[in-house]
C-alpha cells in the first residue's frame, strides 16, 4: 500500500474546502473610548494607552495594504526558550522524513502571515459546507492491507447476494474482516432462542427469573460457528414461539394499557418518556413526515421561538453569557416526539433544524453536521434481549420512535421510507405482557438502547478482553519515575480490568531491545525473555506470553512488584519504540485486544525512529507552523494492520522533551485508540503531573471498554455524510472501524444535502455501534435523532446549535491546518463567523440597523471563534511547544463537545463568596453554583479568588488584597503572602467556606472522565500568563480583543 492511500483517511485529504486558501487579512478601526475604559491594571499583556498596533497582526490605524514583510527583516531578538536537549541525535532516517530541520533562523516579522496585497482584502468564503461530498472517493482509504482476509463486504443492500445459510463459509479471520455481517443476519436460525428478555442496564435481574438474566452467550461460544450472511427477513408468520416474559417493566413504559405492576422507569438520558396514550392503537405518536403534518401545521418556528432569533448587537451587548452552561437548542418538533428524542449530550446536530435543500444550506453559510458521543457512560440503558432485531429490510435501519406504522403489520422506515412488515414475535408487547401493541415495544419507545445480539448474529466466539502493556524502560524513563505509578496503579487495579474468566494480560518493555515476560502457569517467577534483533521482530515463547489473568494472576503482580527495580539502574539510553510496537501487533495479532504504551521520548531506534522537528526558537514567531503532519507514515500503516486485527493502540506520553506526537499519534488514531500526554512529567518535580496521571490511569483501567466494534451511521434519504472526524479508520464510506470503543471517545461528521427534502416534515439519523463487551457479549447500542426540516433561513438560523457547530469548525479547522496550513485553517474559521451573520443581516433581517447584529441562538459565535483563534491548536504569536499544540488539535477531533468547549471557552466563578444560594444538591452533597463570568481581567477583582475551568486545568487565582477570611478559611494561609508559588491542593479544612469551596472543585472534576490540575496562583506564579492567556476577550501582544475582533467583524459583515 502506497502512503499516498493513506491521505484520505478520515477526510482530511478529501476536498472538503472547495474554496482554496483564503487570504483575508484583517484590519481594525482602533477600538472606541468605551473599550478602552475596561482596561484594568491587571493584565500585563494589555496595552495600557490607546491600543498599539500589534506585532504585526492587526494594523489598529486605517487600512493600509501592508507589504510583505521578508522573513530576512532584522528584528528584535526573541529570547530563546530554555529547553532540554532534544536527546542524541542518530543517523537513522525515518522512511519518508519531512523537511530537515531548519536550524536557526531569524524569525519573521510578523507572528502571522503578512497580508499579501491590497486586493486581497476582499471577503471571500472561507468553508463550503457540505456541498457535493468527494462521493467516489470516500474519505477512507479503502481496506487496510490484507491480513489474509477475504475483500470487505459493505453492510447495507446487498442482502441478496449474501451466501446462503446452508454454506458455513466463516473462519474467524474472516469475521474479523466481515463484522458487519453481523447486520445481515435478520431470521435467527437453529434453534429458537429461549432467552427473550427486557432487562435495563444497572439495575439487578430478579434472582430466579432466568428470563431477565441478559443472554449469557456460554451457548455461543460453544455452538457451532455460524454461517455467513443470513438470507434477508422474510415477511410472515415465524415459526418459533412467542418467547418468555419481558419481565421487569421499566418506568416510562407505563404505558395506559400496562398492567398496574408494570415499573416505572426514565428514559436512560430524557428527563422523562411520558406514555403515550392514543385511543387508536396503530397510530404511533406522530412518528414519520406523513404524522408529522397535523402536528407541525400551524406551528410558526417564528413565533415558537422568538428568543433565538432576537437580534442582539454584538457592540452593544457587552455580557452575553448565560448565568450557567450553554444548553443546546430544542428541536422544533411536536412535544411527543421532542420527549422521546436522543439526548443532545449523545447526539446533536449543528442545525436542529434541517435546510430543505442544499442551497438553502449554502445560504445560511452554517456549517452542516452531526457530533456524537456513541458510548457515554448513562447511568440507565434499556437493554433488549430479543431474537429478532427488528431492521428495514431495505436500508437496515433498527427499528426506532420515529417510523411509522401503517397498521398492525406493516411499518414505514423513517430513514428510506420503505414498508416493512412487522415480525410476529414483535407483535408482542413486552411493555404491557399483551399482543398486537407493536408501537409500544421499547425499541419503539427509546431514541437509545442497547440490543444483546442473538446467538445467530455471531460468526465465531466474541473475543475475550485482552490487555498489553507495553513500557518504555530506557534510562530517560525509568528517570522520570513513571513506571511506579503504572505498575502500582495495575496491582491496585487488576480486579477491576474490565473483563471476565477469560481475559488475557501480557507485558513487553523495551529500550534498545525488545523484553517480552513469560508468565505462564506453574512458573515460579515471571521470565524475562530478550530479543536484540529489532530489525526482524519474533515472538520468542508465542502461547505464554499472553496469559489468562484469572489463572497467573500471582505471576502477574510479581512481576508489577519487580519491574520499576528491574531497570533502576539502566543507562541504556536508546528506545526502539516501533518495534515494540510491531511486537506488540503480532502478539495480539491473532485475538485483537488492546495496547497501551507508555512512551517517554522520541523513537530513536529501528523501524520509526524520529528526529527532532522542531525549533524552539520560532515556537512564537513562525509565520506559519510547520510539521503538524507526521515525519513517516510507519505508525499510521502499522495502525492500520492493527486495525484490520482488531488491535487498538493507546499512547501515553510522559515527556518533557519534544517527542513528534504529530507521528506517534497516528498509532492511535486510525486504530480507534487514546493519546494521553503529561508534558514535564516527573515523580520529583511535577507532584502534580503525577496526581493527575494516576487519576487518569486509574479511569483507563477501570473504564468501560467495547472490542472489536464498528459503528455506522444513517440518514434519512437525500442526506449524506461525507467526513468523519475523530479517531476510527473508515471501512466503507460510512463504516468505521473501532477496534476498541471507550466511553470517552467523541465522533463528529459532516453532511450535505444530495437531494431536496420538500415533501419531508422530518428526517432521522441513526448511529449503531456493534461491539463485544468485556464479558464476551456482542451488543448493539443504537441512538436516533429525529429532526425537523425547514424552508425559510430564518427558521435555520433559529435552530443553530453554536457549541456543535464551534465544535465541528474546530475538527475541520485541524484538517485544514494540515493539510493547507493553520493561516488558512484561522482564516476559515473567521470567515465562517463572518458569513453566517453576513447571511444573517442580508437574508434574514428586514429592518436594517446599525452595529453587529446576530441571533440570540449565535450571540456567542463569534466569541467562541475568537476563543479558537487564541486555542493552544490554533494560536500564533504566542510560544506554544509543537506537541502541546499536536495534542491539543488530537483533543479537538476527538473529544466530546463538553469537554471541547471547556477547552475553547473556559469557565469561570468568583469562589471568594460562595454561598449555598441555588445550590446544587448531589447525593447529599450542596454543591454552590456561581455565575459565570467573561473571560477579561476586567472581571477579575484584587480583593477575589476566581475559578478558571479550563476542562483539563483548574486554575484557581487569588487577588494580592483577596478577602483574609477566603485565605484563612479555605487555604488555611494567614495572608497573601504566604501563599505558594506552587499549590496544587486545597487543604481539608473544617470550616463551612473550605467545605463549599472543595465541594464546588469536586463536583467540578466529576463532570469529566480525566482529571484536570489544579493550580493555586497568584501573582507571582510562574503559571500567571497561563491563565491569563485564557482571558479570551482581552487584548494580548499578538491578538485581538473581543472588541476589536467584532469591530473587524462587523467591517467585513457591512460590505
Ligand atoms: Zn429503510
Amino acid at each position: 500500500m502506497s502512503s499516498t492511500d493513506f491521505s484520505s483517511q478520515n477526510g482530511a485529504g478529501g476536498p472538503p474546502y472547495a474554496n482554496g486558501p483564503f487570504q483575508n487579512p484583517v484590519v481594525l478601526q482602533p477600538p472606541g473610548p468605551d473599550y478602552m475604559a475596561h482596561q484594568t491594571p491587571y493584565n500585563p499583556m494589555q496595552a495600557k494607552g490607546p491600543l498599539p498596533p500589534g506585532p504585526g497582526l492587526y494594523n489598529s490605524g486605517p487600512y493600509q495594504p501592508i507589504p510583505p514583510v521578508s522573513s530576512n527583516q532584522a528584528l528584535p531578538s526573541q529570547p530563546m526558550l530554555k529547553r532540554p536537549p532534544m536527546g542524541p541525535q542518530h543517523s537513522m532516517t525515518p522512511p519518508q522524513s519531512a523537511s530537515p530541520n531548519p536550524g536557526f533562523r531569524i524569525p519573521p516579522a510578523h507572528a502571522t502571515p503578512p497580508p499579501a496585497s491590497a486586493n486581497n482584502y476582499q471577503h471571500a468564503p472561507a468553508w463550503q459546507y457540505g456541498g457535493t461530498p468527494p462521493m467516489g472517493a470516500p474519505p477512507s482509504m479503502g481496506a487496510p492491507p490484507p491480513m489474509a482476509m477475504p475483500p470487505l463486504r459493505p453492510v447495507g443492500n446487498h442482502m441478496t447476494s449474501s451466501p446462503s445459510l446452508a454454506t458455513p463459509q466463516a473462519s474467524s479471520a474472516e469475521y474479523r474482516a466481515t463484522p458487519p455481517v453481523f447486520h445481515n443476519a435478520m431470521q435467527p436460525l437453529g434453534p429458537p432462542t429461549s432467552l427473550q428478555g427486557y432487562t435495563q442496564q444497572g439495575h439487578m435481574p430478579t434472582p430466579g427469573n432466568g428470563a431477565q438474566v441478559p443472554n449469557s452467550f456460554d451457548h455461543l461460544e460453544m455452538g457451532p460457528k455460524m454461517a455467513g450472511p443470513l438470507p434477508p427477513q422474510q415477511p410472515g408468520p415465524p415459526t418459533r414461539h412467542m418467547g418468555l416474559s419481558y419481565p421487569s417493566l421499566p418506568p416510562g413504559y407505563t404505558n395506559t394499557s400496562a398492567p398496574p405492576t408494570a415499573a416505572t422507569m426514565q428514559h436512560p438520558v430524557q428527563p422523562s418518556t411520558q406514555p403515550y396514550s392514543h385511543p387508536q392503537p396503530y397510530q404511533q405518536p406522530s412518528a414519520g413526515p406523513a404524522q408529522l403534518s397535523p402536528s407541525l401545521s400551524g406551528l410558526s418556528l417564528q413565533s415558537q421561538t422568538p428568543e433565538a432569533l432576537r437580534v442582539v448587537n454584538l457592540l452593544q451587548e457587552r455580557n452575553l453569557l448565560p448565568l450557567g452552561p450553554v444548553t443546546p437548542p430544542t428541536p422544533c418538533l411536536p412535544q411527543d416526539l421532542q420527549k422521546i428524542n436522543c439526548h443532545p449530550e449523545v447526539f446533536r446536530s449543528t442545525l436542529t433544524s434541517i435546510p430543505q435543500t442544499q442551497s438553502l444550506l449554502n445560504k445560511a453559510k452554517l456549517p452542516l453536521g452531526l457530533l456524537l458521543h456513541p458510548f457515554k457512560d448513562l447511568s440507565q440503558l434499556p437493554v433488549v434481549t430479543s431474537s429478532t432485531i427488528v431492521r428495514c429490510r431495505s436500508c437496515r435501519t433498527y427499528i426506532n420512535p420515529f417510523v411509522t406504522f401503517l397498521d398492525q403489520r406493516r411499518w414505514k422506515c423513517n430513514l428510506c421510507y420503505r414498508v416493512n412488515d412487522v415480525p410476529e414475535e414483535f407483535m408482542y408487547n413486552p411493555v404491557s405482557r399483551s399482543y398486537g401493541e407493536p408501537h409500544k415495544r421499547p425499541e419503539v419507545q427509546n431514541a437509545t438502547l442497547e440490543f444483546i445480539a442473538p446467538s445467530e448474529y455471531m460468526l465465531r466466539p466474541p473475543q475475550p478482553a485482552v490487555y498489553l502493556i507495553v513500557l518504555d524502560v530506557s534510562h530517560n524513563a525509568v528517570e522520570t519515575g513513571y513506571l511506579d505509578v503504572v505498575c502500582q496503579s495495575l496491582l491496585e487495579n487488576i480486579n477491576a480490568l474490565p473483563g471476565d474468566s477469560r481475559t488475557k494480560i501480557g507485558f513487553i518493555t523495551f529500550d534498545s531491545t525488545i523484553h517480552f515476560y513469560n508468565l505462564q502457569e506453574g512458573l515460579s517467577q515471571p521470565q524475562m525473555l530478550i530479543v536484540s534483533d529489532i530489525e526482524d521482530i519474533f515472538l520468542p515463547t508465542p502461547d505464554s506470553l499472553l496469559v489468562n489473568l484469572n489463572e497467573c494472576k500471582e505471576l502477574v503482580q510479581d512481576l508489577l512488584r519487580s519491574l520499576p527495580q528491574m531497570f533502576g539502574k539502566t543507562m541504556e539510553t536508546q528506545c526502539a519504540l516501533g518495534p515494540a510496537l510491531q511486537a506488540a501487533f503480532k502478539l495480539l495479532s491473532a485475538t485483537g485486544g488492546r495496547v497501551s504504551v507508555f512512551q517517554t521520548q522520541l523513537p530513536s531506534l529501528g523501524v520509526g525512529a524520529l528526529k527532532s522537528r522542531e525549533d524552539p526558537n520560532q515556537r512564537a514567531s513562525a509565520k506559519d507552523i510547520q510539521h503538524l503532519s507526521p515525519a513517516t507514515d510507519f505508525y499510521k500503516k502499522l495502525a492500520l494492520d492493527c486495525s484490520g486485527q482488531q488491535v487498538a493502540v493507546d499512547l501515553f506520553l510522559l515527556s518533557s522533551q519534544y517527542c513528534d506526537l504529530a507521528s506517534l499519534g497516528c498509532i492511535s488514531r486510525y486504530s480507534a485508540g487514546s493519546v494521553y500526554y503529561y508534558p514535564s512529567y516527573h515523580q520529583q518535580h511535577n507532584p502534580a503531573g503525577v496526581e493527575c496521571f494516576q487519576k487518569d490511569l486509574k479511569r483507563y483501567l477501570t473504564r468501560k471498554i467495547g472490542f472489536e466494534a464498528v459503528m455506522r451511521i444513517r440518514c434519512s434519504k437525500g442526506l449524506s455524510i461525507h467526513t468523519f472526524h475523530g479517531n476510527f479508520f473508515v471501512r466503507s464510506t460510512d463504516l468505521l472501524s473501532l477496534p476498541n470503543v471507550n466511553p470517552d471517545a467523541g465522533f463528529a461528521v459532516q453532511m450535505s444535502i444530495e437531494e431536496n427534502l420538500v415533501d419531508m416534515q422530518s428526517v432521522s439519523f441513526q448511529a449503531a455501534l456493534l461491539y463485544t463487551s468485556s464479558k464476551g457479549e456482542r451488543r448493539i447500542r443504537v441512538h436516533t435523532m429525529c429532526l425537523p426540516v425547514v424552508n425559510s433561513l430564518s427558521d435555520i438560523f433559529a435552530g443553530a446549535d453554536v457549541q456543535a457547530i464551534t465544535c465541528l469548525l474546530a475538527s475541520m479547522a485541524v484538517d485544514r491546518s494540515v493539510t493547507a496550513s493553520l493561516s488558512d485553517a484561522r482564516d476559515a474559521m473567521t470567515n465562517a463567523s463572518i458569513d453566517s451573520l453576513t447571511s444573517f443581516r442580508t437574508s434574514v433581517l428586514t429592518i436594517q440597523q446599525p452595529g453587529l447584529l446576530a441571533p440570540a441562538c449565535l450571540r456567542l459565535f463569534p466569541l467562541y471563534i475568537l476563543a479558537l483563534l487564541k486555542q493552544k491548536a490554533f494560536r500564533t504569536g504566542t510560544s506554544t511547544r509543537l506537541d502541546d499544540r499536536v495534542f491539543a488539535m488530537c483533543q479537538l477531533k476527538y473529544q466530546p463537545l463538553a469537554y471541547v468547549m471547556l477547552m475553547i471557552h473556559p469557565a469561570l466563578y468568583r469562589v471568594d463568596d460562595l454561598t449555598d444560594e441555588g445550590a446544587l444538591n448531589v447525593s447529599e452533597r450542596t454543591i454552590p453554583q456561581p455565575r459565570v463570568q467573561q473571560l477579561s481581567v476586567e472581571k477579575l477583582s484584587r480583593d477575589g479568588a476566581f475559578l478558571m475551568d479550563a476542562g483539563s486545568v483548574i486554575y484557581v487565582w487569588i487577588g494580592r488584597n483577596c478577602n483574609p477570611n477566603f485565605l484563612t478559611q479555605v487555604l488555611g494561609l494567614p495572608n497573601y503572602a504566604a501563599v505558594p508559588l506552587n499549590m496544587n491542593m486545597l487543604p481539608e479544612l473544617d470550616t463551612a467556606e473550605s467545605q463549599r469551596t472543595r465541594a464546588f472543585i469536586g463536583w467540578l472534576r466529576e463532570q469529566r472522565p480525566f482529571f484536570p490540575i489544579l493550580h493555586v496562583i497568584r501573582d507571582e506564579s510562574p503559571l500567571k500568563a497561563s491563565f491569563l492567556q485564557n482571558m479570551i476577550e482581552d487584548r494580548t501582544e499578538s491578538a485581538l480583543s473581543y472588541y476589536e475582533f467584532l469591530l473587524h467583524i462587523q467591517q467585513q459583515v457591512s460590505k
